[in-house]
């Protein structure tokens, strides 16, 4: 039931026209060359400032048309990307998101409205990323009034349905080589350093032939049923993250209250 070897997904978060260009170019030769079909998770209509690293991109819905042409498959990433909502998601990595805890009408309003927007530039949504892993029960039960039947989050080693809704597993924020199960790589083009840009490069030069598509995913496993052993996994895996995120805030508070703080740069 779990594949072996491992499978692995690429997924960009934080598309918009405003994303970081020269950061976003130095991915697009990688899925050319090594002919990968990511995930591109996109934002309708982005408000949230920090995701404004630079001028808006006049061929940035033509690219993301050119790209899912091509393969890769467009995600709704929220609706404006403002986590302005406190409430315990399914998936408890942050406390404030855009989705989790917002009325089921208004998250029905949002989903529709962003998907609107992305299939007037062109393009055809088919998954749902939520910004900051944060969604409810009343996120997964609009996503299906609307149509989306599928998401990218979740820490099992196969796509699970919860909700009527499956869940592709993204558990990995660089790349990670695996025995066996269905992994994604989530990638932050906005923060993404020189440095993870090479790690891609040499980890594709690898594995390459591992990358798959949400296409073959979901013909692969959809409505695959996952007993004890798997849950108790995820449930682990999802202890282990919250742990290192945590660690991650004490130490950066540790070094705030030793002087540190981080410098402000202004990004092309
Ligand atoms: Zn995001």
């Amino acid at each position: 039931m779990i594949p072996k070897p491992a499978q692995y997904l690429l997924r960009f978060d934080d598309l918009c026209p405003t994303v970081s260009q020269r950061r976003w170019q130095r991915f697009l030769p990688l899925i050319e060359e090594f002919g990968i079909r990511p995930i591109l998770a996109v934002i309708p209509d982005n408000r949230d400032t920090q995701l404004q690293m630079s001028s808006p991109d006049p061929e940035f819905w033509s690219q993301m048309q050119a790209l899912e042409a091509r393969g890769a498959t467009i995600a709704l990433h929220g609706y404006q990307h403002l986590c302005q909502s406190w409430y315990r998601s399914l998936l408890p990595l942050h406390h404030r998101t855009e989705f989790a805890g917002v009325s089921e009408i208004k998250q029905r309003e949002w989903i529709r409205r962003g998907l609107s927007i992305l299939r007037g530039h062109g393009l055809n949504p088919r998954l749902w990323v939520a910004p900051r892993h944060g969604f409810d029960w009343n996120t997964l039960d609009a996503l299906r009034a609307e149509g989306i039947t599928a998401l990218s989050d979740g820490f099992a080693r196969v796509p699970v349905v919860r909700g009527g809704v499956t869940w592709i597993p993204q558990q990995l924020w660089a790349p990670v080589a695996k025995s066996r199960g269905i992994w994604t790589i989530c990638i932050h083009p906005n923060t993404a350093r020189c440095e993870l840009v090479e790690q891609l490069r040499g980890f594709l030069g690898e594995h390459a032939s591992q990358f798959t598509s949400v296409d073959r995913v979901l013909a692969q496993f959809n409505g695959t049923q996952v007993g004890l052993t798997e849950r108790a996994y995820e449930q682990v895996a999802l202890w282990r993250t919250q742990y290192a995120r945590f660690r991650k805030q004490q130490a950066l508070q540790r070094l705030r209250s030793n002087g540190y703080h981080p410098a402000v740069k202004v990004r092309p």
